[in-house]
Order: C-alpha cells, then structure tokens, then sequence
C-alpha cells in the first residue's frame, strides 16, 4: 500500500520509505491510502479471540501487501509478549492495562513494532543502516531504546534535558549500551527537540546518514496502536455497542490509532481525549479553532504537548470537518489537583491504583460518559512510574516492580551535550565513523 502526505505536495510512498523517513518531504505526515473495514467475520469470533490473532489480522490489513504474512505474523507475536488485560475498575467501567511491557508504558506496543519492521527492512531488503533520533522527556527515550535494543543494522541516539527525568526514566535508557546512545542535553525537552528538528534540516547529514525519526509521526509506530483497541471491545464481558473510550493524549497518536480502529469497524460509539491543562486539542473541540502553544508542566508530563503532531491526521481522516470530528470525539480537561485527587479517590474507594495519565483519562470517562453507555479509559503507565506523585496521593509507599529495579541496578553512560548544534552534529559524525 502506498503513503501520502497531510500536505499533499510530496510524492506517494511505500511503506519502506514511508517507515524510514519518518515525515514526507513536503514535512506533511504520511498517511495509508486505504483504511480497510474488516470483516464481519472477524468481529463475529472477536470475543474468543486473543490478543495476538487480533493484532494479526489488524496488522494485515494495513502491511499485507508488503511484507510476507509469517513475517508480518512473527512481528506481531514478537511484539506483543506481554498482556493487556481489561479490568473492571467499578460498575460501567473498564480500564485497559496497557502497561505491562518492558518498559511499563504504552509507548512499548508501538516502539517494538517499529522495531521489528525498520529491522526487517534493514535485513530483507537492502535498506542501509538506519539512524533513529529520539527526543524524549521520559517515556518515549525508554520505549524506543529498549524497543530498538540489539537490533542490527539501527543505531538509536536518545536526546534528553539533563536533570529533567526522573531516575527510573533515565536508568532505562541510559543503561542499556550496544546501539544505543544516550545524549545528556545542557537544557530543556524543547532544546531536545530542536536539536533533533536541526539534523532533520541539515542536508549534509541526511546525504551521509540515513536519519530517521521514532515518534508517533511515524506510521510504523502509531499504526500498530491499533491493535489494542479491539482487543479492548473483545474483552468486554458482553459485546456492547454503547461502548465509549476515553484516551490520554498528549501528541494524539494514541487517539488517531484508536479512530483508525473505528474506521476499521470497532464496535465503539465515539472517543474522548483527556486532556490535563494542556488542552489545545479540547479548544479545537469546543470552537473549532487550532491554537497551538507552548507547553506548560504537570504531574501528567507525557501529555504536556502545546502542538500536539497528529492533529493533523485527524483532520485529514474526517476531511478536515470539524463537525464530522466533534461528532465523534469529545474533550476534557483536568488540573494537577483533580488528577491527584482522582488518583486517591479511586484507590480508597475500589482499590485500583491509577498514574497520573490513566487518571486524567478516568476523570474524562466519568464526566463523558452518560447513563447507560459502557466506559473503558487507557491506562498508559505503571503507578510505580509515577512513584513520588502517586505516593503523595495516596499517602502511603508503593511497590517497585522487579523489572522496573532491574533497569535501575546497571551502570549510567551517556554522553554530555550542549544546546549548540554543531556540538551535536560533530557528535553524530565522529559517532557514525565507529
Ligand atoms: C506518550 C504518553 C501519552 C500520550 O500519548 P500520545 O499518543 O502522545 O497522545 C499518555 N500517557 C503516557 C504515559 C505516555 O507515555
């Protein structure tokens, strides 16, 4: 199948070109020709199906016409050696665990399916090394990194404002050794990110280095998202068709996966994006306006997004009608204190411990949702990410997962860097002659 550009001035591209770089050319964000409704059949057997085989026929649909079906298959079941359960959290309410991969974070799913398909393209077919930039403020460094881990022929550098993550963040991606490189940065996320929108830029290093990018603008990476939303509507006890989901969005590469999956035929009466006090993308909502800006800080700090990038997926899915997508979306937004109340809320009344993320995203189900329908929320992280926050909710210590200590026993490498590109630049150069 072939990929066009959001902006509509770059050529169509294959799904190798499309994965490799990342953005098309016209900096447009690609996008499959055709979203496929799947069979009635599949939806007939979805309730006895388990996850894997979902994620088969899903991946399917999109990949099938270019990569070998017990290739694609074994990618698939590579990726997904975790579970992702359905949980009862109270009466009409479900969350979907999506946080028991490596990592404990969703950004898992996507980042070991890209994984495994930039490195069949790298293997299978001639594709020369490949260099993957990440930026990342916490989560997407330790998905990608440990999602890229050993992989030939990719060499993943991760960007990260020194200072700035907490400790179990940084130990996994800073730990890890073999192809991937962790660069300390002498600033801020937004520095990060600007130092890896510079080498995107820099004609000199794309002619001598494939470079390419690992955040959710990549198809590899969000398509494969997903998978999980009809594993999701195939764990509900009775399949409902009143069933409404409610996504913690930061960049909406969640979302998107998740109104592709609707496209697809998921059995789902409409979205709702949570929001923190980020909340550009609930503004477009309400007034139909788009106003980007700069981020601010919360205890959600993967959702803090001033200019989230698949915004403009959306638009394209529903042809750019704001009607057609507040129809089937809807938007909330919550500050640090509601989302901290929520979290202890919760745990006194039922039990269930939420991270800062799933609980903006519960708040939105609880104020979306109306009588009669069934909710599920997407809980992104593991609490024990969030440990100090979620500690101080609930007053009281919580338990560290063993693979969670694992990351955090191993030794520190990374490598200092300023602000100033040509620092970074010389760094990639002296990197890539290795
Ligand atoms: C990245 C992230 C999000 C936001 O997902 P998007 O696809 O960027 O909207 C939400 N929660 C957690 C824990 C994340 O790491």
């Amino acid at each position: 199948m072939n990929y066009y550009s959001t902006n509509g001035s770059a050529p169509g591209a294959s799904l190798q070109e499309a994965v490799v770089r990342g953005l098309a050319p016209d900096k447009g964000l690609y996008m499959p020709e055709k979203i496929s409704r799947l069979p009635k059949e599949f939806f007939d057997e979805i309730g006895n199906s388990g996850l894997t085989d979902i994620a088969k026929t899903v991946a399917h649909a999109f990949f099938g016409g270019d990569i070998p079906k017990a290739t694609l298959d074994k990618m698939v079941a590579d990726t997904l050696n975790f579970e992702i359960p359905l949980v009862k959290v109270e009466e009409g309410i479900y969350v979907l665990e999506l946080f028991h991969g490596p990592t404990f974070a969703f950004k898992d799913v996507g980042a070991r399916f890209m994984a495994r398909m930039l490195s069949y393209f790298v293997q299978e077919q001639e594709q020369e090394e490949v260099n993957v930039l990440v930026a990342t403020s916490g989560d997407t460094g330790s998905a990608v990194a440990n999602g890229f881990l050993g992989v030939k022929g990719i060499r993943v550098f991760v960007l990260y404002p020194s200072g700035k993550v907490s400790d179990i963040q940084e130990a996994q991606f800073t730990t890890l050794g073999q192809n991937i490189v962790a660069l300390e940065v002498d600033g801020t996320f937004d520095d990060c990110q600007s130092l890896v929108k510079s080498a995107f830029m820099d004609e000199e290093l794309n002619s001598q280095m494939n470079l390419t990018s690992a955040n959710s603008i990549n198809v590899a990476r969000f398509i494969p998202q997903s998978f999980y939303y009809f594993h999701a509507c195939a764990q509900l006890p009775k399949q409902e068709l009143d069933t409404v989901i409610s996504v913690p969005s930061g960049n909406l590469g969640n979302l998107t996966a998740g109104l592709f999956a609707k496209r697809m035929g998921l059995p789902v009466k409409r979205f709702i994006a949570a929001n923190n006090r980020n909340d550009v993308f609930r503004e477009y909502l309400q007034s139909g306006k788009y106003s980007p800006r700069a981020s601010v800080q919360t205890v959600a700090n993967a959702m803090d997004v001033g200019a989230p990038s698949n915004f403009h997926r959306i638009l394209d899915l529903y042809g750019h009608s704001h009607e057609a997508i507040s129809k089937d979306i809807s938007g909330y937004r919550f500050s640090d204190e509601e989302i901290k109340s929520a979290i202890k809320r919760v745990y006194e009344s039922s039990g269930y411990l939420l991270d800062p993320h799933g609980a903006c995203a519960y708040l939105a189900l609880k104020e979306g949702k109306k009588a009669g329908e069934t909710g599920i929320f997407l809980a992104t992280a593991h609490p024990a990410k969030f440990k100090e926050t979620v500690e101080n909710c609930i007053e009281k210590e919580i338990e560290i997962p063993e693979g969670l200590k694992a990351f955090m026993k191993q030794k520190k490498q990374s490598l200092p860097l300023s602000r100033e590109f040509s620092q970074f630049k010389n760094c990639l150069n002296s990197l890539r002659k290795k």
